[in-house]
């Protein structure tokens, strides 16, 4: 057993529909501009190829989960999102065999500090500020691949305090499944544990606190988190 010099960081875990398994979480990549309807609610250029950034792996927030209204902003914008759960990985994995590596899916929240993003994007500064923070990656549980197979469509809907304020089909996205899976092997080495958040459509908002955010995707267990008291 390892001696630590300081009390080591929890384990950042996923649930698993129907199972007392639980998922543990390596990495979260994520992906932005995926949907034609954001990009366009942006003010994005549609042709940029989609941005692959990353969250700490202990941002996870479980369904039923508080999320404290972070300190350094004023814009705390969710963004509701399918999540791809992998089961094994690799470098380069070639298109034809992306989807075999998939664990399961589940929804999530790429929530984020959205008065630091213009800022960042346009001083070419890295993602962390508006992105990669406390709390910004609610994930609900995962359905796996072995119950419900390879997805392709399903609704994207996430409701506010009870109202829909973001509802699209997984079939808009403009990068597909495979071809994120594919596309972030280039640059990283996927492995099991890694959890991808595939992007948002449009709608995005703000919440204050005390707001409910209420996240499904057809065919997935749904999610529901709380915007919390400011963060200490
Ligand atoms: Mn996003």
């Amino acid at each position: 057993m390892v001696n630590f010099a300081v009390t080591p960081p929890t384990d950042s875990y996923l649930d698993i529909q129907g199972s007392d398994e639980k998922y543990p979480v390596r990495r979260i990549y994520c992906i932005g501009k995926n949907y034609v309807a954001h990009i366009i609610e942006m003010n994005a250029d549609q042709r940029d190829p989609p941005v692959i950034f990353m969250k700490p792996r202990d941002a996870v927030v479980r369904n039923g989960g508080e999320i404290p209204y972070p300190v350094f902003t004023e814009n705390f914008h969710y963004e509701c999102e399918l999540v791809v759960a992998m089961g094994s990985g690799g470098y380069n994995i070639p298109l034809a065999e992306a989807n075999q590596h998939i664990f399961g899916y589940a929804v999530g929240l790429d929530m984020t500090r959205r008065d630091h993003q213009l800022g960042v994007i346009e001083k070419g500064l890295p993602w962390e500020i508006t992105k990669g923070f406390d709390h910004s990656a609610p994930i609900g549980p995962i359905s796996t691949v072995k119950e419900i197979g390879i997805m392709t469509k399903g609704h994207v809907k996430l409701k506010l305090n009870g109202e829909v304020k973001q509802d699209a089909d997984i079939s808009l996205q403009i990068w597909k499944i495979d071809e994120i899976i594919s596309k972030i092997s280039q640059q990283h080495r996927l492995m099991p544990g890694d959890i991808i958040m595939t992007g948002t459509p449009a709608g995005v908002g703000a919440v204050v606190q005390g707001d409910v955010l209420d996240c499904s995707v057809d065919g997935l267990e749904p999610m529901q988190v709380k915007i919390g008291d400011q963060a200490k």
